[in-house]
């Protein structure tokens, strides 16, 4: 499945990709073919050499929080997502800095800027959310 390019997958839904990602218990996010930059969220074209041609690579799953917020009153609600919630921007060393968003595993979580993670995967009821925990 990582050999997979996001060209082939796009649906009109950039992300289908990386929930099917999730649902294999997997944290992947684009590469580029030519210049192997690390992106997150998923682009048409790389901002570092304009190439369209992406490849869904496996990160692991250690990161360092970022930053972080915890949510009282959602400006979106989603199912089965009730405040208060503690959302994170997660670096991933390993993919030369590349960030991207994960839930708290428990909304009292207090993550200090800095701090080593584990992401994993939630399986949700209607589909599956990249989480952290310390
Ligand atoms: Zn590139």
């Amino acid at each position: 499945m990582p050999e997979e390019f996001l060209s082939d997958v796009l649906d009109g839904d950039g992300y289908r990709f990386w929930h099917l990602s999730l649902d294999q218990g997997v944290v992947r996010i684009t590469r580029c073919q030519d210049c192997r930059r690390w992106q997150w969220y998923p682009l048409v074209a790389c901002p570092a050499c304009g190439c369209q041609t992406w490849q869904w690579d496996d990160v692991g799953t250690s990161g360092v929080v970022h930053s972080w917020t915890r949510v009282i009153r959602p400006t979106v609600r989603r199912p089965g997502l009730e405040p208060p919630y503690v959302l994170g921007v997660i670096e991933l060393p390993q993919a030369d800095g590349a960030r991207l968003v994960a839930l708290a595993v428990s909304p009292d979580e207090d993550p200090r800027i800095g701090d080593t993670v584990q992401l994993r995967v939630r399986r949700g009821e209607s589909e599956s959310i990249l989480v952290f925990q310390h």
